[in-house]
């Protein structure tokens, strides 16, 4: 079965399309600039280059239009017309408390989606617009919704209502949803695999350190926390976006700075994180790892703060659990920071992890970086949402 997987943002959409026998990715991309000057496509077929053709896109529809072009073309392409795509899988951000799996999109469960719209509305409105533009196109394909928040509804009370009158969770279901879920669940899954355990046996700690970052406690299975709250600002310290801080700083450097609330949460979302703590160099880690080589101090600072928090998180999973069996590392930096990865690991190493220095040298692969004897498995797993996704989608489907 051809799985095509789209992620929709407001102004982007990224796809790839997946044969879900092999899972092999045939060809994926990304449409820029949706509905602004100066869009384009880039689209790669699996094993050639990529091509970047610029495109007016007016809107979404025009965007998963182009996609499909690029799809069936006789040069770039990787299959000859819309019939060989069987199913498409998409991401949705914010479920709710709606959606504790994914499902097969129709009507009804699309209004339930539109629902969820004020707790996430910078993503599940465009998610919802990727939706009605590929319903548009491909009337006849089922599709299924696949929520970033699905995974961690296993949450229990005691983890997810935070310290705050309870008529606000009542009135509004202000509460810790998490994200990352399809990450979480993929990578706990893949270590038990790996190790050759029942899943049900294990206390697992997902590190899921990218440029946004989340920790989850996976208990025998089911996400018991995590670090992202009712939106993905909480927890820690990530590219641009501050994680944990006082909330009374919210209201503070509003009167400080004459600006508004909602400015600030922005600033806290867009310009904090490692840019913010490195005064500006950059939000990406290589860059910060180059100054902090050539001696700039703030990047030092804004490097030590982010492991700090990720260890911090590491402990406190460990008591919510009881324990902790297996450590697993993912995303951008968990897959392939090695100095992150032992700065964090000096602080846990209480824990009984260790990391071979030797085998931490590896990029991008599964690798088991503690030692046989080590008392806590530490592990790097390369996430890969867009496989989960098109797993998910065909087993909704063929069910
Ligand atoms: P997201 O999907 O949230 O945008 P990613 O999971 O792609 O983020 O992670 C991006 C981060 O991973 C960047 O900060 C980048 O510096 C880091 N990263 C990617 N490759 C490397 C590498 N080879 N060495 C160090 N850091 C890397």
């Amino acid at each position: 079965m051809n799985v095509l997987v789209i992620n929709c943002g407001s102004s982007s959409l990224k796809y790839q399309l997946i044969n879900s026998d092999t899972e092999e990715v045939l060809a994926k991309g990304l449409c820029e600039r949706i509905g602004i000057d100066g869009s384009a496509i880039v689209h790669q077929p699996a094993g050639g280059q990529k091509v970047k053709t610029e495109a007016d896109m007016p809107n979404h529809t025009a965007a998963v239009q182009l996609v499909i072009e690029k799809l069936t073309d006789p040069q770039v392409g990787v299959i000859k017309s819309l019939d060989e795509i069987d199913a498409v899988g998409h991401r949705i951000v914010h479920g709710g408390e709606k959606f504790a799996t994914s499902v097969v999109l129709n009507d009804e469960v699309l209004a339930v989606i539109e629902q969820c719209n004020d707790l996430a509305p910078l993503h599940n409105p465009a998610n919802l617009i990727g939706i009605n533009s590929c319903k548009e196109i491909m009337p006849n394909v089922p599709m299924v919704g696949v929520f970033d928040t699905a995974f961690h509804q296993t949450m229990p009370k005691k983890a997810y209502l935070y310290g705050l009158p309870l008529s606000y969770y009542e009135k509004y279901k202000v509460r810790r949803y998490g994200f990352h879920g399809t990450s979480h669940d993929f990578v706990s899954k893949r270590a038990a695999q790996i190790l050759g355990k029942d899943i049900k046996d294990l206390k697992i700690i997902v590190c899921h350190l990218g440029n946004g970052a989340s920790v989850s406690a996976v208990k025998y299975g089911e996400s018991v926390d995590t670090s992202m709250g009712l939106t993905p600002l909480e927890g820690l310290i990530m590219g641009t976006r501050s994680g944990d801080i006082d909330p009374a700083i919210i209201t503070f450097i509003a009167e400080k700075e004459g600006i508004s609330a909602a400015e600030v949460i922005n600033i806290c979302n867009k310009k904090s994180g490692v840019l913010g703590l490195s005064g500006g160099v950059s939000s990406d880690f290589r860059d910060l790892a180059e100054a902090e080589a050539q001696g700039n101090e703030a990047a030092k600072t804004a490097l030590e703060t982010f492991a700090y928090r990720v260890a911090k998180y590491i402990g406190a999973y460990a008591a919510a659990m009881s324990g902790v069996d297996v450590i697993v590392f993912t995303a951008g930096v968990g897959e392939n920071n090695a100095a992150a990865r032992v700065q964090i690991g000096e602080y846990i190493s209480f824990l009984g992890t260790n990391i071979n220095p030797e085998k931490n040298q590896i990029q991008g692969e599964e690798v088991i970086l503690s030692d046989e004897d080590a008392k806590v498995t530490t592990m790097v797993i390369p996430t890969n949402e867009e496989l989960a996704i098109a797993r998910e989608t065909v087993r909704l489907v063929e069910a």
